[in-house]
């Protein structure tokens, strides 16, 4: 679906500079510049750069103040990391419905939703059915399609609820408000990014925090690097803190991709257009397109049925990705519903109406930028 993509990179000179001078671990330059870097592509004040995309939204969960027993607002068509992520702070995932458009949480569900189950009392709110804190809220950008972080937002603020973006698959995608563009995950509290190699860039694995939050950023850094107080040669650390910080290595690799990356958004918004062209003709199909006043980075491309009968749809939906690996074209759907997984099973969650019709109408197309230059 995604390959990544080093060719004509400096992938190599780089990694073996870390190799050379013995810096591999979660010291060196190439960290640095790796975030600097990402805060001059997305215009993010600052850029924290860790191990992966689930230790990112682990680490902005927590840092917005998500404990065990709380409960966080997640919408159930996201790869599973998102709620793991959640799971490992001993918070449980509390799901709210999608936008059919988007496949994103939906404000208008999650106003529904809030309005219906909490209770705010001294400026914090709590679920009425389970007693429970509802700390965050964890919109996704699926696809890199722009979820409606501002209009979520307003509903946030109304409930006292910070929010952390999921931004694994949206680097290279903008949210246009009052005429700017403004990167996905800057509208939230922190944003988080993922380097898997499926993703847009790669930096083997590894993940950033994004946010323009001084106070926010300083504690990221710390809490990512043990908790460790800056002194010369003594080892002391003033609190639990976690060894999230990106190692060198990765980073490096991570550099060598940035310099690419807008030639891999040029061919896959000609991949996008391709696959739209050659597609509108047929009828009950489309290719998703993003909302209005945004820019998708086009990471999967995505196919959707239209016809209104559901088991029609599921019949037609195997039959396509039956015949498309018989041919060794290995079309995927999208991920299985969270709320399904044994695991989230018993998990609170919102009427999800829209993400259990949407669940075998989408289909996702090879989408590796190397495609165009084939
Ligand atoms: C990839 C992904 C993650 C997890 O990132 P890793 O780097 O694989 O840990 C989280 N959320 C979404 C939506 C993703 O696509």
């Amino acid at each position: 679906l995604h390959e990544p993509d080093f060719k004509d990179t400096n992938a190599w000179k780089y990694t073996k500079e870390c190799l050379d001078s013995g810096w591999v671990s979660s010291a060196g330059k190439w960290v640095n510049t790796f975030e600097e870097e990402i805060c001059k592509f997305t215009g993010s004040k600052h850029a924290i750069a860790v191990t992966n995309g689930t230790v990112a939204l682990r680490l902005s969960l927590y840092i917005v103040g998500v404990r065990a027993g709380d409960e966080v607002l997640i919408p159930p068509i996201s790869f599973v990391a998102t709620a793991n992520a959640i799971s490992h702070l001993g918070a449980i995932p509390h799901f709210i419905d999608i936008d059919t458009n988007s496949l994103a949480m939906c404000p208008l569900a999650l106003q529904r939703r809030l309005d219906k189950i909490t209770k705010i009392k001294d400026g914090i709110c709590y679920n009425k059915n389970t007693g429970r804190k509802i700390s965050a809220i964890l919109p996704v950008h699926v696809f890199g399609n722009p979820a409606d972080v501002k209009a979520i937002k307003n509903v946030a603020q109304k409930y006292t609820i910070p929010i952390v973006e999921d931004a694994a698959e949206a680097l290279g995608s903008w949210i246009k408000l009052d005429s700017k563009n403004i990167h996905c995950g800057l509208i939230g509290d922190i944003g988080t990014l993922s380097f898997n190699g499926n993703k847009i860039i790669t930096t083997g694995g590894g993940g950033v925090l994004l946010t323009n939050d001084n106070r926010k950023a300083s504690i990221a850094r710390h809490l990512s690097c043990t908790a460790k107080t800056p002194h010369k040669w003594e080892f002391h650390h003033d609190q639990v803190g976690w060894n999230d910080r990106m190692p060198n290595i990765n980073a490096a690799i991570g550099v060598s991709q940035l310099e690419k990356i807008n030639d891999f958004l040029k061919k896959k918004l000609k991949l996008f257009s391709l696959y739209q062209e050659s597609i509108s003709s047929i009828e009950g199909i489309e290719i998703l397109t993003p909302r209005v006043n945004t820019k998708s980075n086009n990471w999967l491309i995505t196919l959707r049925f239209l016809h209104s009968k559901g088991y029609e749809v599921q019949k037609q939906s195997e039959e396509l990705l039956f015949k498309s690996h018989q041919q060794g074209i290995l079309l995927r759907p999208v991920w299985k519903l969270l709320h399904k997984l044994p695991m989230y099973k018993k998990n609170p969650k919102g009427s999800l109406n829209n993400a259990e019709d949407q669940e075998y109408r989408l289909i996702n197309l090879p989408s590796s930028p190397r495609i165009i230059s084939k």
